[in-house]
């Protein structure tokens, strides 16, 4: 309400805005006031609605459900990345922390898989970058359905993809991985003018140790990733 007993709701609205925690918060105003001066500053200020009263409560009540879903929808959309549906890094990050404490407390193991699409570049040279996507899309498809429901692949970069095994041991992971590269050296890309390919991955698998940060033991998969594509890749 833009009257309130101890303030302007004007300079609550700014002040909403100017912090980071609440700045994309929908804001619905409601006033008393009349004019389209109050209702231009609100808008200025960034609310999303202005219901003179007396209140339609009908059309407030769907107008906060439509800005309620719609804010869910962003938030889990700045979460997910945009080309192949996964996670995105910051996801992973959150994920990490949330499994690992979980881990921690249940004296589970987990393992952490780093993926990387082998001479992925040639791909994009020989096809171009738009088929390189499409290819990146499907490839994606088709391991992230070879693993199982409670593991959470991310992509954490370009052709390169992190994955977390939940109660799983690092052979466990190594296992799915591998079941995972068979399935997608299964799959046949076949171009629209005739030209086909098969596409690889190679991989580095670790535990990750109780209070081991992400960083350390995505450093160290990346160490045998690293190993795995000098050792010939796929
Ligand atoms: P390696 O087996 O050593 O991993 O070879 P590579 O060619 O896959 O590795 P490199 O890191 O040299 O190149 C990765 C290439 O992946 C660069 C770029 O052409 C391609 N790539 C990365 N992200 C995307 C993307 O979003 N779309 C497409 N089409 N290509 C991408
Ligand atoms: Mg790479
Ligand atoms: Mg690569």
């Amino acid at each position: 309400d833009l009257t309130l007993p101890d303030e302007d709701g004007r300079a609550l609205l700014l002040s909403l805005r100017e912090r980071e925690q609440t700045a994309r918060l929908p804001v619905l105003v409601t006033s008393g006031l009349r004019g389209s001066l109050p209702k231009a500053e609100c808008f200025a200020l960034g609310a999303e609605a202005f219901f003179e009263k007396p209140l339609d409560f009908d059309g407030v009540a769907t107008a906060a459900a439509a800005h309620l879903q719609r804010a869910t929808d962003f938030a889990r959309e700045a979460r997910r990345d945009a080309l192949t549906g996964l996670a995105n890094r910051a996801a992973f990050e959150d994920a990490f922390d949330r499994v690992a404490a979980s881990s921690r407390r249940n004296k589970t193991r987990l393992a952490l898989g780093l993926l990387d699409l082998d001479h992925f570049k040639a791909v994009n040279d020989a096809y171009g970058h738009v088929m390189g996507d499409e290819v990146l899309r499907r490839a994606t498809q088709v391991v992230a359905r070879s693993l199982r429901a409670s593991d959470l692949p991310a992509r954490c970069g370009g052709e390169e993809f992190s994955v977390l095994f939940p109660n799983t041991s690092v052979r466990g992971a190594a296992r799915a991985l591998e079941h995972a590269a068979a399935a997608l050296r299964r799959e046949l890309f076949v171009m629209a003018d005739g030209r086909s390919f098969r596409v690889t991955f190679s991989a580095g698998v670790v535990e990750v140790a109780d209070d081991e940060s992400l960083e350390d033991a995505v450093s160290q998969a990346d160490l045998l990733l690293y190993m795995a594509k000098a050792a010939g890749r796929d």
